[in-house]
């Protein structure tokens, strides 16, 4: 350390002063975020921002990295009608040149308080280049980063925000951000730090229920339901019972909760593409309209379980670099296969110990993302940890050439890897332990508030060491670099059960077919179609290269017409996959690509296949241990 000279000493105090005293927004004087949301049914999002501030250069800075999405995808398209005034006067602003999210002003001698108002502009439809859409006539989901604008410099845990909110008439809401009280409309929620501001969106809305998950029970837990009519709240009893044993499985597998209440915050609508965003204490969770309607889209489900995961696996524990002190910082995804990864494995696990999704949809689940995963030709090239690394370009990449190209394949994949994972355990430890036990220890301890304990990939390698002696860094690096051929599939074959191929569909695929109008002939002739009907119809999503319906020149993007000769159906395609099996006859696609039109003769003999898992005789059945109710069974709801 160099000896100061004094006087410089003195000079460097006062800076520091002027530093700290620039950056008010503090606890005793807390910046004011003011939001509007009476024309969210315009699709409008109004909001007024009041900041202490000094005279002089201020650069204030607009959310750019959005925790959960891990990629630079702040909606500054959408940020308008922005005007800065001081004392009443308007003041001049300039964008930087080079960060599109970052707004230069000079603040006039004399004042101590800027004021700025804009409204926010969310999207009415989905379209891939914008944000999510966040209201309808009836309901709005508000992400506070969407009409937030905070000081360049200081971590967002040291600026205090005091929020309000004034809602359209008669509209209720949800949220796990503390309110400090209501009064004509408006609601005051207690000043917080902006990163817990940011943490807790509010969902709102006509037609919204709340639903009691942990009745007499601290912390808290809760769902609150929104939709564009009454009809979708309608939860069964048993749906709120699986919610309710979801809660207790969470106890049983961490042993410590980091909340100091939960609240599953659920859009149900055919408006929204569905989506889930996982925060500390809530998460944002988006689906079909039907969801508590049909069984099937209750049961196939493990969206509530996954994101309630990364309230402990990505929240409380996170990888360092994801472990940002602001908005602006970038992340780097390179353990999203430990955070996504081994979310997807629990989602899954816990849909299936708490009763969500049923034994059968759990091994079709499993079923169709191992062979989906072991039918990517991408991983030649590209190896899964690149897949995390690229994470920010990949979650907006199209589904048109995802088996070439890979996609976050660290959600899946890190599902195979982290079931593998388990059965060594099991098997080093003669069945005594379990990955429950590495995630009680990893993700548990204390009860606490929230707080981010950052991890490394050294500290996952020793935790798993501390659960069971095992080259865990050898296995690891030597999966993340793998390039084939195939997927590991060692966790399902060391749990009792192999992949196998029938001619009878997927139930799983059979959901996502019906939902999301995508026929899935993958495995056969070696494409994926979008159905008949709207913007998208009879678009061809992905074809598998190498497949049979690559080697005929069948492409992604193009448009299916026709099946030999007759305007095609998925009922057609798959009679016409029948009808050629064992025969020598082709199946004659009529595709149209972009202005012209084509007949390819796919020569495909094989029928229908479609994936399923088989039990392997005399191997213990390992995935039925790993999949049972762990917790006390919580009774019968009598009281939602
Ligand atoms: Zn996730």
């Amino acid at each position: 350390m160099l000896r100061m000279n004094p006087f410089l000493a003195r000079l460097f105090f006062l800076t520091i002063l002027a530093i700290s005293s620039a950056s008010a927004q503090t606890a005793q004087n807390p910046a004011r975020l003011d939001v509007d949301l009476r024309d969210a049914p315009r699709h409008i999002f109004h909001a007024q921002l009041t900041l202490a501030v000094k005279p002089g250069p201020l650069t204030l800075v607009y959310p750019k990295w959005i925790p959960g999405e891990h990629s630079p995808t702040g909606p500054i398209v959408d940020l308008v009608g922005l005007r800065f005034t001081v004392g009443g006067k308007e003041i001049p602003w300039r964008r930087d040149d080079v960060d599109m999210y970052a707004l230069h002003l000079d603040v006039p001698g004399g004042a101590d308080q800027l004021r700025v108002s804009y409204d926010y502009l969310s999207p009415a439809e989905a379209n891939g280049s914008r944000e999510r859409p966040s209201s309808t006539e009836k309901f709005a989901i508000l992400n506070w980063y969407m009409v937030t604008l905070y000081p360049q410099g200081p971590k967002t845990d040291d600026l205090i925000y005091a929020a309000t909110l004034r809602l359209p008439h008669n509209w209720k809401y949800g949220t796990a951000l503390a309110v400090a009280r209501e009064s004509e409309g408006v609601i005051e929620f207690a000043p917080a730090t902006l990163t817990t501001v940011i943490d807790s969106p509010v969902i709102c809305g006509s037609y919204l229920r709340h639903i009691d998950l942990s009745p007499g029970q601290t912390p808290p837990h809760a769902v609150h339901v929104v939709a564009d009519g009454p009809g979708p709240l309608e939860a069964t009893p048993g749906e709120v019972q699986h919610l309710r044993q979801l809660v207790a499985e969470t106890g049983a597998l961490f042993g410590a909760r980091h909340y100091r209440r939960y609240d599953f915050l659920l859009t149900l609508s055919d408006r929204m593409p569905p989506d889930g965003v996982e925060h500390h204490e809530s998460s944002d969770n988006r689906t079909s309209e039907a969801f508590f309607l049909e069984p099937e889209l209750f049961g196939s489900s493990e969206l509530l379980p996954h994101e309630f995961t990364h309230s402990w696996n990505g929240k409380y524990r996170r990888p360092a670099g994801l472990a940002t002190p602001d908005y602006q910082t970038p992340m780097k995804g390179e353990l999203l296969w430990v955070y996504e990864g081994l979310t997807q494995y629990y989602g899954v696990m816990l849909a299936a110990r708490a009763g969500l999704m049923p034994p059968e949809m759990f091994h079709e689940y499993l079923a169709s993302t191992a062979a989906t995963m072991d039918d990517r030709p991408g991983r030649t090239w590209r190896d899964l940890q690149d897949t995390a690394i690229a994470a920010q370009t990949l979650y907006s990449s199209p589904q048109e050439g995802s088996s070439w190209r890979r996609s976050v394949d660290y959600y899946e994949e890190g599902l195979l890897i982290w079931l593998e994972a388990d059965a060594v355990i099991r098997k080093q430890s003669g069945n005594k332990k379990s990955l429950d036990d590495f995630c009680r220890n990893f993700f548990g301890g204390e009860n606490s508030s929230p707080r981010v304990v950052p991890y490394t990939f050294d500290d996952v390698v020793a935790g798993m060491s501390q659960v069971a002696d095992f080259d865990w860094r050898g296995f690891f690096i030597e999966h993340l670099k793998s390039h084939g051929p195939g997927a590991p599939l060692a966790g399902i074959e060391n749990s009792g059960w192999r992949l196998a191929f029938t001619n009878v569909q997927n139930e799983y695929e059979h959901v996502d077919e019906v939902a999301g109008q995508i026929l899935n002939l993958q495995f056969s002739l070696g494409f994926l179609v979008h159905g008949s009907g709207g913007e998208d119809g009879d678009r061809i999503l992905d074809v598998v290269p190498g497949s049979p319906a690559a080697i005929a020149g069948i492409a992604p993007g193009m448009r299916l017409i026709a099946v030999n000769g007759r305007k095609w159906s998925p009922e057609n395609l798959r009679n016409a996959i029948r009808r050629v099996k064992d025969s020598k006859d082709s199946i004659d696609l009529l595709a149209q690509n972009g202005d012209f039109f084509a007949t390819y003769s796919v020569d495909y003999h094989g029928g229908e296949r479609y994936p399923h898992l088989e039990p392997i005789s005399g191997k213990t059945d390992l995935l039925s241990e790993i999949a049972r109710m762990k917790a006390a069974a919580v009774p019968a709801p009598t009281d939602f």
